[in-house]
């Protein structure tokens, strides 16, 4: 039995066949170096580590672009660009790779962490779409800074959501103080509601919540203005079905809408909040009853949303990020004209919605042009 088992597992050095393969792409090379050298480091006689890493590499190997298309350099390309301009003070991983999953994301593939590997962990942003050039719809590439940012928080230093903690704690003692209700039920509903508030909304960075969404959000419109908004309220209508409710991901999306709208005023963008704005109010107006309903109004009420605002700002000037303004938006009026070079992400990303804002027509040649013109240039 023994014998069998063994016989299935393989030695280190295929392993090490098996890594150059899956990784052989020469987009892949940093990674590949990485995992070769994590798969040298298994010792034939530790079945247990050579079995959690083959099973790593099989989930590699169902999700990983093996030969990568045109569309995946193009988006490799807008990834080191975003996390160059979210890095300025905390550095962001240079293994950020483009899986295309469906929607976007982003996640740690499943990995191996043996000892010695450290920070050198593959993180992965997923497209929505599929590796093909068509499937690039430059207006929601704002979301890939929302993205890119889960990425910068899993970063940044714990302390900095110390206000969040503090107000939410303070909430928590106050209300747990209060007296309990003499009726079973009510207290239920009520100890239910206050343990699923400090989950939504702790800012444990490890897990997703409210708070790390919401900052997410903030930063995409500090670093991109009124293209976040546009991609966001696209984002809105998609999945404008249940506006109201309470996922423990993701804040519900009228809260998200309000809270943008909220910051976007400070930030300058009010004449771009419109339709923002009037999508809100059509939700109450459909659903005034889902509003103003007890539950959403518990889970998301009080001052706990804005201290979670003004971290977030804060976070954008600790952490130096760039801030998309009237002027870099002038600045774009000019490149936008012909489809031309970018010299970096936040140029296409925010030209395309200043395009898409100014002449809508010509939009979409100029956006395919632009696609195949940076695309063979990458290649080149
Ligand atoms: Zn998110």
């Amino acid at each position: 039995m023994h014998r069998h088992q063994k016989g299935n597992v393989p030695s280190p050095e295929e392993l090490v066949a098996r890594v150059t393969d899956l990784f052989s792409d020469a987009c892949y090379e940093e990674i590949r170096e990485i995992m070769v050298e994590q798969a040298k480091l298994l010792e034939a006689q530790h079945t247990e580590g050579i079995l959690a890493f083959t099973k790593w590499a099989q989930s590699f190997e169902r999700i990983l672009v093996r030969k990568p298309g045109k569309r995946f350099h193009v988006d490799a390309w807008f990834a080191s660009g975003v996390a160059a301009d979210l890095g300025t003070v905390v550095p962001l991983s240079r293994t950020l790779i483009p899986f295309y999953l469906g929607e976007w994301a982003y996640f740690l593939p499943p990995q191996p962490r043996l000892k010695g590997n450290g920070s050198r962990l593959i993180y992965g942003i997923s497209f929505p779409g599929s590796d093909v050039l068509n499937d690039v719809h430059l207006l929601q590439y704002p979301w890939l800074y929302h993205e890119a940012t889960h990425h910068l928080l899993d970063r940044v230093d714990p302390q900095d959501f110390e206000p969040v903690r503090m107000a939410l704690a303070t909430v928590l003692r106050k209300e747990r103080g209060r007296t309990p209700s003499s009726s079973p039920e009510v207290r239920s509903i009520v100890t239910d509601r206050l343990n699923r508030y400090e989950r939504f909304w702790s800012p444990d960075i490890a897990i997703d919540n409210w708070t790390i969404e919401i900052v997410a959000d903030v930063i995409s419109l500090w670093t991109c203005g009124p293209a976040f908004l546009g991609a966001f309220r696209d984002e809105m209508e998609n999945a404008g079905n249940r506006p109201f409710e309470a996922h423990e991901t993701h804040p519900p999306f009228s809260l998200r809408a309000a809270l943008l709208i909220e910051v976007g005023e400070v930030l300058g963008w009010d004449e771009y909040l419109r339709s923002l704005r009037h999508v809100v109010r059509q939700w109450k107006h459909e659903r005034p009853e889902a509003s103003a309903h007890n539950d959403y109004a518990a889970m998301t009420g009080g001052d706990l949303p804005t201290v979670v605002l003004k971290t977030a700002l804060t976070l954008c000037r600790n952490l130096q990020l760039p801030r998309c303004t009237m002027e870099s938006i002038e600045g774009l009026r000019q490149w936008i004209a012909i489809p031309q070079s970018a010299d970096s992400a936040f140029q296409l990303i925010v030209g395309s919605w200043l395009k898409e804002h100014d002449q809508p027509d010509t939009f979409a040649s100029w956006e395919t042009s632009s696609l195949e013109l940076l695309q063979r240039e990458l290649t080149r």
